[in-house]
């Protein structure tokens, strides 16, 4: 690559990055049902949304399936860290699968405002993706209360039928200041909505937009490993964009990152979405070490040190088998 206009070429690598507490207990969930209860074992969806991991886990013996019913009578489903509707349960249930849940805690935490709000009467304006699982499992508990809210436009036209009764939830993975602008908009057409308990947005998705924002000022390219159809990872692109990066672009692997993306590039900002293995940011580390940015130095701005205890079902098998 051309010379850096200005200065010397390094690399500033975003801590944290990559995996969280929901996707490392998801990961392992899989492994061990897989060495406990031997191949195959059904996943519906994406267990997290990365490719190298559903590989992987692929070979291992792993069967990845859209719906209940592609699964044989019987056999064993793990639903995936997004979660799942109720009427997705019943349907595991009815054709009499053995399942294991593999949803993040803090995704059945939104579950869980949805369920006791709705039965309160009140109405929920879900903000998030419509076409993200997580939406659509969150949705699914109670959708007669429930309206979903994509973006500030639909904010600032959705209908309500009793404002006076009206709460926000939200997807767990969204831009923290898109969310805010959202709540925002809402809040100045209906005066008496109630905020949740708690953020919905998780620690793991905050925490990675916030050491983006730190990085994104200094940044002439910020490279963000992640899938397409990972939400937190798309919008760690959007941040660092926002935040006055001069481009960034995100990669599933190493070898999509362009070299033409170096030319004159001085700094680079490296980070990675939560559903991310460390071994593929090391790739591009090393792939970038090739190209004279050698000299890496991490940015951290929080520690994580939250851990989630395994599904129940594993918890029990592992129990039993000493
Ligand atoms: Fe859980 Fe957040 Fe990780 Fe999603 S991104 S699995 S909500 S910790």
């Amino acid at each position: 690559a051309a010379a850096p206009v200005n200065g010397e070429k390094r690399v500033l690598l975003a801590a944290p990055r990559g995996y969280c507490a929901g996707v490392d207990r998801a990961v392992i969930a899989v492994e061990k049902a897989l060495e406990h209860y031997g191949a195959p074992v059904y996943v519906r969806k994406q267990i997290v949304h990365n490719k190298h991991v559903v590989s992987t886990l692929e070979e291992r013996g792993a069967i990845f399936v859209d719906e209940t019913d592609e699964v044989p009578e019987g056999e064993l489903l793990i639903f995936s860290a997004h979660g799942v509707s109720p009427a997705v349960v019943q349907s595991a249930e009815d054709r009499g699968l053995r399942t294991i849940d593999a949803t993040c805690p803090l995704v059945t935490k939104v579950h869980r405002e949805a369920v006791r709000f709705a039965k309160n009467d009140n109405e929920i304006l879900l903000i998030g993706h419509e076409d993200h699982e997580e939406v659509e499992g969150t949705y699914g508990e109670a959708p007669e209360s429930t309206t979903i809210v994509n973006n500030p436009a639909e904010a600032r036209t959705v209908q309500v039928k009793n404002p006076d009764k009206l709460i926000w939830l939200s997807q767990t993975t969204l831009s923290v200041d898109e969310t805010m602008e959202i709540v925002n908009i809402l809040r100045e057409r209906f005066p008496n909505l109630q905020d949740p308990p708690s953020d919905d947005i998780c620690y793991a998705t905050s925490n990675r937009q916030a050491a983006i924002k730190k990085i994104a000022p200094q940044a002439d390219l910020v490279i963000v490993v992640g899938s397409a159809n990972s939400s937190n990872s798309v919008r760690l692109v959007e941040v660092a964009l926002e935040y006055g990066a001069k481009a960034a672009y995100r990669v599933d692997y190493a070898h999509q990152v362009d070299e033409n993306w170096l030319a004159g590039v001085g700094t680079v900002g490296l980070t990675s979405g939560a559903s991310v293995p460390e071994i593929l940011v090391q790739d591009v580390t090393r792939l970038l070490a090739d190209y004279g940015y050698g000299d890496v130095s991490e940015v951290v701005t929080a520690e994580e040190d939250i851990l989630f205890s395994l599904p129940k079902e594993i918890r029990a098998t592992l129990k039993e088998r000493g």
